[in-house]
């Protein structure tokens, strides 16, 4: 006899979502800093203000990525004032995606959030993302909603890459999120334990799954200093998130070779029964061009495809830290 316990439910309806308290938790804020002088005093300002009014304990890890500027030093003078600042001091500039990852490393909150330091993530969305979470989220996202303060390049290339990357790989990015968002403890432990070096963070954080939830908000101006974001370094970023979540780039190939092929053996026939009817007439150099020019051009990109992928692989396979830290201030261990 099947004990009533056991028995499957009755009707498949959604599991509900758990209810949690922020009660006791701890946040952690994570802000990777790369030659941020400038905007630092103001963003302890904003941010300790918003942190204040949400009745959680929390802590605040910067990660000073290779800053030539005096930003180590305005990061210790916040630490020495309030021991809830930790620092970690990378060993040089490893990027924004590697900061984080190094961030996440060390932060130790049941909530954990990657701001941007220049105050284009509002502080002020945290108490709506933990809402969110006690409603059940593990994660809850900012999209932005107005994306007007960019320029039209940067709108149409942002816009194409969304397009791109939904239609290459399996995971699908919500249009216009960022790093900005609030995770569950568990989701930042599946996070730290995915074992790949090219951290494309966007594309990990839709990989994870769990329960996700959109908060929109309008992203303001960066508030002082200068993005270091360049459209080549963004061309690589968009190349290193499409290499790492599908293979398509390089499956397309045997499909490109064997279009080439049925048309080279398509037009052989066409020589063939055009000879055999109308004899021969004066050889065809610039068709003969063309053909050639088209296959070398083909196969130039079908070997710079593979080259993208086994560059990754070389990058992998060498199995290398992922950061070098010089110190840390603020951590016990
Ligand atoms: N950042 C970093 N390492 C880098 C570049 C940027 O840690 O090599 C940090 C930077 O200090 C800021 C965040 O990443 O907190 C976002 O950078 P930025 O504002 O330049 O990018 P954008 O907002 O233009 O995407
Ligand atoms: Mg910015």
């Amino acid at each position: 006899m099947v004990s009533p316990v056991a028995s499957a439910p009755a009707s498949n309806a959604p599991v509900p979502a758990p209810t949690r308290s922020r009660v006791g938790k701890r946040l952690s804020i994570v802000a990777p800093c790369f030659n941020e002088q400038e905007v630092l005093d103001l963003f302890f300002d904003r941010i300790e203000a918003e942190l204040a009014a949400l009745g959680v304990e929390y802590e605040i890890v910067c990660v000073n990525d290779g800053s030539r500027d005096h930003t180590l030093a305005v990061l210790l003078a916040h630490h020495q004032r309030d021991p809830r600042v930790k620092v970690i001091n990378l060993a040089r500039n490893f990027g924004k995606e590697t900061a984080l990852s190094a961030g996440l490393d060390v932060a130790t909150g049941d909530m954990v959030v990657p701001i941007d330091v220049d105050l284009q993530d509002p502080p002020e969305l945290i108490g709506q993302f933990i809402d969110a979470w006690e409603a059940g989220a593990d994660v809850a996202y900012g999209v932005r909603v107005d994306r007007s303060a960019d320029s039209l390049l940067k709108r149409l290339t942002a816009q194409g890459f969304y397009k791109a990357f939904n239609g290459l790989s399996d995971v699908d990015l919500p249009y216009n999120a960022g790093d900005f968002r609030l995770m569950d403890r568990r989701v930042v432990e599946v996070l730290r334990q995915l074992p790949e070096r090219n951290r494309f963070m966007k594309g990990l954080f839709a990989w994870v799954g769990f329960r996700q939830q959109a908060i929109p908000y309008a992203r303001p101006e960066r508030a002082a200093g200068t993005s270091s974001w360049r459209y080549w370094k963004l061309w690589n970023f968009a190349l290193d998130g499409i290499t790492s979540f599908s293979t398509a780039p390089i499956r397309v190939w045997s499909y490109v070779g064997l279009a080439a092929g049925l048309t080279a053996v398509a037009f052989a026939g066409a020589i063939v029964l055009r000879t055999l009817f109308f004899g021969r007439d004066v050889p065809g150099y610039p068709s003969l061009m063309v053909v050639i020019l088209m296959s070398f051009g083909l196969q130039m990109l079908a070997i710079g495809a593979l080259g993208e992928y086994v560059a990754r692989i070389y990058q992998e396979v060498k199995g290398r830290p992922l950061y070098v830290v010089m110190d840390r201030y603020g951590f016990d261990s």
